[in-house]
């Protein structure tokens, strides 16, 4: 697996790879059966349905539907977090909330970071109800078409027809109520430079988008590990019920948190100690999994992800060159 991470990859495919906004569909299958998402909707807690992706990469498969959107029951209405990876994911998720909660409208809808998996889908919303901070939105402007463009080479025509909208509600506010129920927001940052969590004050439920993963090694394109553990530290000490993950199945004793936290910890040390062994960025991927770590989904794979993400950073932080300026 190791060796053969970029075997069969064109240079413009390891070029994407590197790019790190997703992964490299020329390691994975090549051929799309269907375009049908068959998005189900399962009650985690009262009123609130997750909607599972799946915990592998992008893939042609798969149609980038890797990712944990989530709605819920208000009194008057329907409120979502996050919308899936493309016009048609949104499309879907929209049946799927009309058959869970007929005749009701959907008032808000939230992005919880600027990951492609977690917005592509806001252009089937009305714009004047997708909410995200400043800083997501701006990431949005600002690298939302380059995402998409990346999906359509990744997925292909699962795409067709998608475009970028960015979130039209700048949220600052520590609570909203959305149709007769308060929700929390949490502006905390670490796996993005904005990743928003929320919280259902009634039920407890906890939706920390990418911060948190379960069972399924986390992505790091654009990750600050130390501010990433802080926002850990601050989701740890919320009144809550449950927190559903980005990625992963929903977690009721914060073991996703813990999880997260503990591989992060351990790839933010390892790099440290290979760069300042010495080790060049392939060596550094040959390093050996913890053993705790080696039941994560993707775990290889994304572990040399974050490498080639880390390393060259790393690189430059750890061992300045000499030079005068
Ligand atoms: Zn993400």
């Amino acid at each position: 697996m190791t060796s053969s991470l970029l075997e069969g990859c064109s240079r413009r495919q390891v070029l994407q790879l590197l790019a790190g906004s997703a992964a490299c569909a020329c390691c994975g299958s090549v051929h799309a059966n269907k375009l049908a998402y068959d998005l189900a909707a399962t009650e985690i807690a009262s009123g609130t349905w997750a909607v599972h992706g799946s915990t592998e990469h992008f893939t042609l498969e798969n149609g980038g539907n890797i990712v944990n959107v989530a709605f819920i029951e208000v009194p008057d209405g329907v409120v979502v977090v996050d919308t899936g990876p493309s016009r048609r994911y949104g499309e879907a998720l929209l049946q799927l909330i009309e058959k869970t909660v007929p005749g009701k409208p959907v008032l808000r809808v939230y992005n919880t970071h600027h990951h492609p998996d977690h917005f592509l889908g806001n252009q089937v919303f009305k714009e004047n109800i997708v909410a995200a901070p400043q800083q997501i939105i701006d990431n949005i402007l600002s690298e939302g078409d380059g995402f998409a463009d990346n999906m359509y080479r990744l997925v292909g025509d699962w795409m067709r027809g998608t475009a970028s909208i960015a979130p039209t509600v700048a949220l600052q506010d520590s609570t909203e109520e959305v149709g007769g129920r308060k929700f929390s927001l949490f502006y905390l940052s670490g796996h993005t430079s904005s990743d928003l969590v929320i919280r259902d004050d009634e039920t407890g439920v906890v939706f920390s988008g990418d911060l948190a993963f379960y069972n399924r090694a986390p992505t790091t394109p654009h990750a600050d590990i130390n501010i990433w553990q802080e926002s850990l530290q601050s989701i740890a000490v919320l009144d809550r019920e449950l927190i559903l993950p980005g990625h992963g199945l929903q977690d009721n004793t914060g073991e996703s948190l813990e999880q997260t936290s503990d591989y992060l910890n351990w790839l933010h040390t390892s790099m440290q100690d290979a760069t300042g062994l010495g080790l060049t960025m392939n060596e550094a991927m040959e390093l050996p999994l913890p053993a705790r770590f080696r039941s994560l989904d993707v775990v290889e794979t994304e572990y040399k992800r974050s490498v080639v993400h880390m390393y060259l950073a790393l690189e430059d932080e750890l061992m300045p060159l000499l030079e005068p300026k």
